[in-house]
């Protein structure tokens, strides 16, 4: 299917009027926004963007036109109707499933996909993709975070994030949100061969793995990063995510599955995520992922993200390796990084 932002360029420049309600665009150069179907003068596509209400216009400063009147709503048919219930629902991130927005509208799910694709023009899956990606870039202005622009933009976890492509995004560069203040993070512990392995959480994902012998070292490494949340151990709740790890450690889980929490530059995030594609029992040299990112020159720095790196196992940089063969450096130990690659490529070979 076509983007969203074609679909809506193809009614302005028709002055497609059955388009009107759906959205509204706005011309930077007037600062006026109008219905799809306006009569007025065209204005050049490059000047123009889109907003699901006549209301979100207003918020950034755009005023109504005078000759189609936007900002008043005279929606008469039903089908209309169900269909902008539907787009403020995805605009909310309801998290309803399109069989339940069919129902709070009163529609078989096929019926609402499809007056939905016809009117819209796009599916709901891409309206929601693409609104989501705009909240993104307005919200990352302002928030504190990139975790929370990335929870208020409604991804809801980093791992949904990551399911998006986090490098389309021109994400600004942040800095860790003020030792955790207000958080509240669990966490717990399994034993492995390696060691221990001790994971915490915040409500929205994994915010640190640490690998080591002395578990004691790293619960205390973890109140000195989250100085100010308030850290409790919490076992039970945590079972699950242990397992994972626990069975990663043995080459027989993928931790890259779990949902993470975890914050940094654009770039970091960007070398995480190529770290999140290589798959167990494969390896990646610095150089190599540097290419994957699209900045070759930058094996250094890929080698500095790798180290930043404070969910191991899920953001798994030990499959990172020198060119020359040797392991490279490894937060957690070379010992740690030779065995987990051992491991996984003993699981690897048929
Ligand atoms: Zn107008």
């Amino acid at each position: 299917m076509e983007e969203l932002d074609d679909v809506r360029w193809r009614a302005v420049e028709n002055r497609d009027d059955r388009q009107d309600g759906l959205f509204v665009y706005a011309v930077r150069t007037t600062k006026v926004y109008c219905r799809p179907g306006c009569g007025s003068r065209q204005p050049l596509r490059r000047n123009v963007e889109y907003f699901a209400t006549a209301n979100d216009a207003q918020l950034h400063g755009y005023r109504a036109c005078r000759r189609c009147r936007p900002e008043r709503s005279d929606v008469e048919s039903p089908a209309r109707t169900a269909v902008i219930e539907v787009c403020r629902r995805l605009e909310r991130s309801s998290g309803e499933s399109p069989a339940e927005l069919a129902a709070a509208v009163g529609y078989s799910e096929r019926h609402l996909r499809r007056t939905f694709a016809e009117l819209i023009g796009v599916s709901m899956t891409t309206y929601q993709r693409t609104h989501r990606a705009l909240t993104m870039r307005d919200t990352l202005r302002d928030a504190p975070s990139v975790t929370e622009a990335i929870i208020e933009s409604g991804y809801g976890s980093m791992r949904a994030f990551y399911d998006y492509d986090a490098t389309q995004l021109g994400m600004a560069p942040q800095r860790y949100r003020d030792g955790g203040r207000g958080e509240r993070i669990r966490y717990t512990s399994v034993e492995t061969p390696l060691g221990v392995v001790l994971v915490a959480s915040t409500r929205r994902g994994v915010c640190s793995i640490q690998v080591s012998p002395d578990e004691s070292e790293m619960v205390a490494a973890l109140h000195a990063e989250f100085a100010r949340a308030s850290i409790e151990r919490d076992d039970e709740g945590l079972v699950d995510v242990a397992l994972v790890l626990a069975g990663a450690v043995r080459g027989d889980a993928d931790a890259r599955r779990l949902p993470l929490d975890v914050e940094g530059t654009a770039f970091q995030i960007r070398v995480w995520e190529a770290l999140r594609a290589i798959p167990p029992g494969e390896t990646r040299t610095y150089a190599q992922v540097a290419a994957a990112i699209g900045s070759p020159r930058a094996v250094r720095a890929v080698g500095s993200a790798c180290g930043a790196n404070v969910v191991a196992l899920a953001v798994p940089c030990h499959r990172v390796v020198r060119s020359d063969g040797s392991l490279g450096g490894y937060r957690w130990g070379i010992e740690t990084k030779s065995a987990l690659l051992r491991a996984e490529s003993d699981r690897a070979v048929p």
